[in-house]
């Protein structure tokens, strides 16, 4: 379905456009319930809180988490990567990490081994595909505090083994961290049998909300320093931070209109996610078996047929990344991204550090016309 005569196919970025239930959600925060949540006890006040605590429900609901206090608003899924990572590991820590990861864990990570963490990394296959073998080997070869991995790629669309990795860091005696930001609303997540230890969630990506939240599951009972503190509402008396989740991690005043909407749109998604993700992967289907016909074209990733998060990226033999997003762009009014996708490791990998590659994000409301009509002006351009 093309929106406002664009065909938006960069929902790995950014969803877009964002269902109505969402946009009346962020709208009736802003009005109805207008005030300062956990902070004042007037009307305003009162029924922000209550739009907080009905989305923290809403969203704990939808990814299978009991008590919906080990869901932290965070204002983003860099953030709460940076919480994780920052509030996990010490000088003297060991971390292994895939080498597909996007830049809001390597730059972290970068900093932290500049401050005595040591990273090691494990190399994905050429089709960003990581193995769960050799994470623990490289789990076993000293004595690991983290492991670290993506869902899916934002570059190649590989689901990744997370189950495998968390029973193999768990068996080490070390935690597993995922970046779920290309996973969550695209597949369906039940977060306490995926066995993850920390979870981070984009709120504006498959989850469908307002960008300026991010979700963070923190198993129960964890212990994960915070990373900033400041006023949360209560225990004012006290110079710590509370204890207690989630307000020991959400430090100043939460964005209670992109909370609102995310809320609405977890209680959207736990309807329809069903069918969404059965008709988002009949359309990367059918988009992957167009492109594997257009001559120079190479699609990155695992091959047709093994499931991948809706991210298709391709190269051409020829013509610049840029080149074909500009072209999509001012003669078709596609929508796509072209470049590193602020994950230059994953282009190291599937060797496409030099040239990038052209994505193709597929999401809510995308249709199969969509798609035909992306396949024929890739065509004319390639030709
Ligand atoms: N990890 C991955 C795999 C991503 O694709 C992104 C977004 N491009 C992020 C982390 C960071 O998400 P955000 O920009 O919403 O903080």
């Amino acid at each position: 379905m093309a929106h406002d005569g664009i065909i938006y196919l960069d929902h790995s970025a950014t969803s877009w456009p964002k269902p109505p239930e969402v946009v009346d959600a962020v709208v009736d925060a802003l009005t109805r319930a207008g005030g300062n949540p956990h902070r004042g006890a007037h009307s305003l006040a009162l029924a922000a809180s209550r739009l907080i605590l009905e989305s923290r429900s809403s969203v704990a609901e939808l990814l299978g988490v009991r008590d919906p206090r080990d869901v932290i608003f965070v204002p983003g899924c860099t953030y709460g990567l940076n919480l994780a990572l920052k509030g996990v590991l010490r000088r003297g820590d060991r971390v292994v990490v895939s080498s597909v990861e996007h830049n809001a864990v390597t730059r972290p990570l970068a900093r932290l081994a500049g401050s005595g963490v040591k990273v090691v990394t494990v190399d994905a296959d050429s089709a960003g595909l990581v193995d769960a073998d050799d994470v623990e080997a490289a789990v076993m070869s000293g004595a690991t505090t983290a492991v670290v991995c993506q869902h899916a790629s934002n570059v190649t669309g590989a689901i990744q083994p997370v189950g495998d990795l968390a029973d193999i860091a768990h068996a080490a005696g070390a935690v597993l961290i995922v970046d779920g930001a290309q996973a969550t609303g695209h597949m369906k997540l039940d977060l306490e049998a995926l066995g993850a230890d920390i979870y981070v969630a984009s709120g504006h990506k498959g989850l469908l909300g307002p960008q300026g939240v991010g979700v963070l599951y923190i198993k129960p009972g964890l212990e994960v320093r915070e990373l900033i503190q400041g006023g949360s509402g209560g225990q004012s008396e006290n110079p710590a931070m509370p204890v207690e989740r989630p307000d020991r991690y959400e430090a100043g005043t939460l964005p209670t209109p992109a909370i609102a909407g995310l809320g609405a749109a977890a209680r959207l998604l736990a309807v329809e996610q069903e069918r969404l993700i059965d008709e988002e992967q009949r359309l990367v289907r059918l988009l992957m078996e167009g492109l594997s016909k257009i001559p120079g074209l190479r699609i990155l990733g695992p091959s047709l047929g093994v499931e991948r998060a809706p991210v298709v990226s391709v190269v051409h033999d020829r013509i610049a990344a840029d080149r074909i997003a500009y072209e999509l762009d001012a003669k078709y009014k596609i929508a796509v991204r072209a470049g590193l996708h602020c994950a230059p490791w994953a282009h190291r990998t599937t060797d496409t550090l030099l040239t990038g590659a052209v994505r193709f994000g597929i999401g809510r409301g995308v249709s199969a016309s969509d798609i035909d009509q992306a396949l024929h002006a890739m065509s004319e351009i390639c030709s």
